[in-house]
């Protein structure tokens, strides 16, 4: 069985500033990666006890950062983009939700249309109350972007139900998940959902 290292264990290796075979002792040290763009904390390395630089990496410290890449990557890879334009009411409405719920614009906006998401891909029956709010008035222009990251499986589950309920395009989609919150939040017609996004509103803010 290999050797489990902890903080303060000492050893030996050839420092590359110092260029000798140098004393080490084992510390924390934040590791920062470059591709991809990562940063994994507290991390047991062995530092040369001379020039303080960081000589070897352990390989129970390797084992965490080949994970944390391969957790990276899949993340990088697994998720999607929503895309859309919406009207300017709908993104003031947008606004008067986040206002009206005391939380911070950009972060809660998007957990609360993420939650939108999930409750859809669970729900039929929200997804066909979606689908009627998406409607457009006739002569408003899309003229605001919204944009959302959200994780691949929310995205594939969100999209298939939004299709079968005939909500085709992610801007119609957005448009409906907007209406929804704003309804929920300034009509009460969801006391369960409009608790929940008190809860959201009070973990980001
Ligand atoms: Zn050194």
């Amino acid at each position: 069985m290999k050797r489990v290292l902890k903080e303060h264990d000492t050893g030996s290796a050839v420092c590359p500033k110092c260029r000798v075979l140098a004393k080490t002792t084992y510390r924390y040290r934040d590791i920062s990666l470059t591709s991809p763009k990562l940063r994994v904390r507290r991390v047991l390395v062995g530092v040369c006890d001379k020039c303080r630089g960081t000589v070897t990496i352990p390989w129970q410290s390797n084992e965490r950062i080949q994970s944390a890449v391969r957790v990276a990557r899949g993340r990088a890879e697994s998720a999607g983009r929503i895309e859309a334009r919406v009207p300017s009411d709908l993104y003031e409405r947008l606004r008067l939700i986040t206002t009206k719920l005391e939380a911070r614009d950009e972060a809660f906006a998007h957990v609360m249309l993420r939650f939108y998401l999930s409750q859809l891909s669970r729900s039929p029956k929200f997804a066909t109350r979606v689908r009627r709010l998406s409607v457009v008035r006739e002569g408003s222009r899309a003229s605001q972007r919204v944009s959302l990251r959200v994780s691949g499986k929310l995205y594939d589950q969100a999209l298939k139900q939004a299709q079968a309920c005939g909500v085709t395009d992610q801007s119609a989609l957005v448009r409906g998940l907007i209406a929804a919150a704003y309804e929920d939040v300034f009509t009460n017609s969801s006391p369960q959902r409009r608790a929940v996004l008190e809860c959201l509103a009070d973990a980001t803010s």
